[in-house]
């Protein structure tokens, strides 16, 4: 075995495995609605293509500067002031990276040494231990529960902090409890980081997918948390790009050394016609995205009465992302054989023990599917649980 002694600590992804076992069963003959992947499945906006279509013809083909192109960083700029009223200079402060997994990775690689602990809200998206295990570090379940609306709690943060903790990674709205941090737990979580003299990293990739009553609030706004945040977003979600592979950071001048050398002796920039792409999906109009969120609306509200009606089981109503955090626990069957079973009966789901420590009770349902779909796969998944 030539592998490096860190890869025996990153297992292949468990949302990767169900991915191939969907393949596998589909080529077979199987009809199965994948729940599984949280992928939407609009297409990306025509401007945005044509922009980077153009961009091609143009000869936009050779390297970009390692923070990404001026116009991209400049519309970067403006979004963070409109959207999350932060004011980053596109000079030194913004960074595109490929998604925003590779900003997750160089946030590791830049602030993470052997043997920090980083806090990780558990059930989480499977990508953030890994990033830490890779660099070194040792990722820190933070339990969160449905009667909290999965928000961290005060009393389990202290209880997980230790001499050696050096971040916390937030996510909000979150994959895959569907979870909007209210402003009273990202201000609790602001007054910890500060007395512990912690890092974060905020993961907001989902921010413009919230329904209802809920409001996104980015945490380095708040009082002392500028110069300790990453703030992280990218363009999958919200511009139905994931295969662009596009995201980008926002941080205070301070925190962009180390980040900005990460990142060129990795990727050292992102493909540069997709970055042109980017910026139209910024500065053109937005109604697609609109007519996004309403659909997004539209497919929780029918997961959310079908689900209801269903026998042994509960959730808790997302309020944000993709994702609902379906409770099987009174089935009395553990939540691989739910997922299994599920599969026989024609749904791909996720079961929770692969998004954490504490993800046991849970089976993982993603809606960026077709409403039509959606309705085959409750029809299925009422027959199954009903049936119990
Ligand atoms: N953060 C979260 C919470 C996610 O769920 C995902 C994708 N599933 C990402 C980041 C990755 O986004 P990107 O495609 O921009 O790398």
């Amino acid at each position: 075995m030539y592998d490096a002694e860190r890869m025996s600590r990153v297992p292949f992804s468990g949302i990767r495995k169900v991915f191939e076992e969907v393949h596998k069963r589909v080529a077979q003959g199987q009809h199965i609605v994948n729940l599984g992947i949280g992928r939407p499945d609009f297409d990306t906006p025509d401007n945005i293509k044509e922009a980077a279509k153009k961009a091609l013809d143009d000869g936009h083909v050779h390297y970009a500067s390692n923070y990404g192109i001026e116009e991209l960083r400049n519309a970067i700029a403006e979004k963070f002031k409109q959207d999350n009223n932060l004011v980053f200079d596109p000079n030194g402060e913004i960074m595109v990276t490929v998604g925003a997994n590779e900003a997750v990775f160089l946030t590791m690689l830049a602030f993470i040494d052997p043997g920090d602990e980083v806090l990780i809200p558990d059930p989480c998206w499977p990508h953030y231990p890994p990033s830490v295990d890779l660099v070194g570090g040792v990722p820190v379940p933070l339990p969160v529960y449905e009667e909290n609306g999965f928000n961290p709690t005060k009393k389990d943060i202290y209880d997980k902090c230790s001499e050696k903790t050096k971040l916390i990674v937030l996510n909000s709205p979150q994959n895959p409890t569907g979870a909007v941090y209210s402003k009273q737990t990202l201000e609790d979580i602001a007054e910890i980081a500060i007395e512990k003299d912690l890092m974060v990293l905020s993961d907001e990739i989902y921010e413009h997918l919230i329904y209802g009553e809920e409001k996104h609030y980015s945490i380095a706004t708040f009082p002392g948390m500028r110069e300790r945040t990453v703030t992280i977003n990218g363009f999958s979600k919200s511009y139905a790009m994931t295969g662009w592979r596009l995201g980008y950071v926002g941080v205070d001048k301070s925190l962009m050394s180390a980040l900005v050398r990460a990142h060129q002796y990795s990727t050292n920039c992102v493909s540069t016609f997709s970055q042109y792409g980017a910026t139209e999906a910024l500065l053109g109009p937005q109604n697609d995205l609109e007519k996004m969120v309403q659909e997004f609306s539209r497919r929780r509200d029918l997961v959310a009465q079908s689900l209801s009606s269903m026998k042994h089981i509960s959730f808790s109503e997302p309020k944000g992302a993709f994702y609902v955090m379906v409770n099987v626990s009174a089935t009395g069957r553990e939540t691989e054989q739910v997922a299994d079973e599920l599969l026989d009966a024609g749904v791909a789901v996720v079961p929770g023990t692969k998004l954490g420590d504490y993800g046991g009770d849970f089976i993982r349902l993603s809606y960026a599917n077709s409403y039509e779909n959606l309705e085959i796969a409750m029809t299925r998944m009422a027959a199954y649980f009903n049936d119990l």
